[in-house]
């Protein structure tokens, strides 16, 4: 019998994954990505001797990749490490305060009850808090599909279904985080999670809290190759079960039979057809109907949900060693709630932004050259909607290295030897994610969840999606579980 063919388009994280659970279920696997290398967001920069993670830099639930080695009989150990973080994040205020958010939850609420007018047992009441929103949600929500009735007939799901009470959906998270803690600075210091999925504090709702248990409880990692091993780890995993990659190759279109029950037959690439039982877009799912399935009916409602945020980035090659900062530390704005107006309202950005900087040199020696570190800055941006780009970087970048001299006492800016600069339209170019939308559409209302696309297609027989842009939604860790969820839905091959 000859093997049952399935195409994977975009390899993404969520489109490897996929890649190797259809291998692992017996399919012969082809994954057509447009770009040159793997990875997508996921992605990599090298520039003078320093390298770094272009996109995401927070690694939570490794359990997620781990799993992929374990289903195709591996021990993940022989592929990839990595290291549970002490230290997880330093906060910088402009009026002095520094906070060290550490995995020891006792260590982190006796900072906060010493240096802020918040108390120890405010944060532990948030913790309990955040656990509860994830045992009400994270079955379903995150594991299975919103769309297949089977998903709701589980005990557990029913269960979690008669505490949906608990998990604070009507109210915002920052009006939520004002009653948790007396000082606001703490209150600020936790609404910084909805952005970890694109989303404003001031309008998502206080479900998000979910977010801090993922952290906090399952804990903060860093990977002992960058960020970038997740993906060199898969795509070797994955072409040992002979799954093949064909880069610099633009899938332009899913096609499907015409007549009678529409199936998947394949896509075209090049002009040239390659057939397949089962085909998996891995790539916006924006894309996916206006580019590759434009004689389907597209879910307009779906489609024009409001996007998440986006990100400017400057990778910078800095000349000195700072001990003053960690892997990753945050330099919060004095005043959030006009950051987040300023970026959701009018769409532009902050005079005063809150700064996210990685530097994963200080544990991954090689990154930067002796003596020298590598720094990932990050601010929240709206997405791309024609703004004027250029004027707003060159601003920006004064105003980042303003606020970081300002609290650091330092001149950064002659440390700076090598630069490169990622906006929301060269996002969109590298990525393929509409608008350059970090995480697909935003969580800013509560019925976000069940506004995104499904994991599957109703109009074509064994087509599926997967990745950020669908359930359960961006971040590495969630896109992972697109991957399974689709993995749950197909039949191995017999
Ligand atoms: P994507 O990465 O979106 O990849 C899709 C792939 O499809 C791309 O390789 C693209 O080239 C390819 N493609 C597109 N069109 C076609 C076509 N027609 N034919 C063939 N291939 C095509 N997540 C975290 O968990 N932690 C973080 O700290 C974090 N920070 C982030 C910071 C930044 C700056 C960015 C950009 C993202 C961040 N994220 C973070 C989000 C995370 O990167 C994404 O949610 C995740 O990587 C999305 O993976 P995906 O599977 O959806 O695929």
């Amino acid at each position: 019998m000859p093997k049952l063919k399935a195409i994977v388009i975009g390899a993404g994280i969520a489109g490897i994954a996929s890649a190797v659970r259809l291998a692992v279920k017996g399919y012969q696997v082809d994954v057509f990505e447009a770009n040159a290398k793997p990875g997508g967001k996921l992605g990599e920069i090298n520039m003078n001797g320093f390298r770094f993670d272009a996109g995401p830099s927070l690694f939570t639930m490794p359990q997620y990749v781990d799993e992929l080695f374990k289903l195709a009989g591996k021990n993940p150990e022989d592929y990839f490490k990595y290291i549970k973080l002490k230290e997880i994040c330093r906060y910088f205020y402009e009026d002095g305060l520094r906070l060290n958010a550490t995995a020891d939850l006792d260590q982190f609420a006796k900072d906060i009850a010493e240096k802020t007018h918040s108390t120890a047992a405010e944060a532990r009441h948030y913790f309990k808090k955040s656990k509860t929103i994830y045992e009400v949600t994270h079955r379903v929500f995150l594991e299975r599909s919103l769309h297949k009735l089977k998903s709701y007939l589980h005990w557990d799901t029913l269960k979690s279904i008669f505490r949906f009470g608990q998990i604070d959906a009507f109210r915002t998270q920052a009006k939520a985080n004002q009653s948790f803690f007396k000082d606001e600075r703490i209150a600020q210091l936790f609404n910084r999670y909805a952005t970890y999925n694109g989303s404003d504090p001031y309008q998502a709702p206080a479900t998000l809290n979910v977010i801090p248990h993922f952290e906090y409880h399952f804990g903060a990692y860093i990977p002992k190759d960058g960020m970038y091993g997740i993906v060199n780890a898969l795509v070797k995993l994955a072409e040992e079960l002979g799954i093949r990659f064909h880069y610099s190759q633009k899938v332009e279109e899913i096609l499907h039979s015409k007549t009678g029950k529409t199936k998947i037959e394949g896509v075209k690439v090049n002009d040239k057809t390659y057939r397949a039982d089962i085909v998996v877009s891995n790539l916006d799912i924006w894309f996916t109907y206006k580019n590759l399935l434009k004689d389907i009916t597209e879910p307009k409602k779906l489609l024009t949900q409001e996007r998440s945020s986006s990100a400017l980035i400057f990778y910078w090659g800095m000349d000195s060693s700072y001990s003053d900062l960690g892997l990753h530390n945050i330099f919060f704005a004095k005043d959030y709630q006009k950051e987040f107006s300023a970026i959701w309202k009018d769409k532009t950005l902050s005079h005063d932004p809150t700064v996210y900087v990685n530097i994963t040199s200080k544990h991954i020696r090689n990154d930067a050259p002796a003596n020298a570190e590598n720094w990932f800055v990050m601010i929240n941006v709206p997405a791309n909607n024609g703004q004027n780009w250029d004027q707003l970087i060159n601003e920006a970048r004064a105003n980042i290295i303003k606020k970081i001299n300002r609290i650091l006492n330092r001149n950064i800016e002659r440390d700076i030897v090598c630069e490169q600069t990622l906006d929301p339209r060269g996002i969109e170019s590298k990525t393929g994610s509409y608008q350059g939308a970090l995480y697909g559409n935003s969580s800013n209302n509560q019925f976000s969840a069940f506004l995104r696309h499904s994991n599957f297609s109703s109009k074509v027989k064994n087509l599926y999606f997967c990745g950020g842009s669908v359930h359960p939604g961006g971040g590495i860790p969630l896109a992972l579980l697109s991957a399974r969820i689709i993995d749950d839905d197909i039949r191995p091959v017999q």
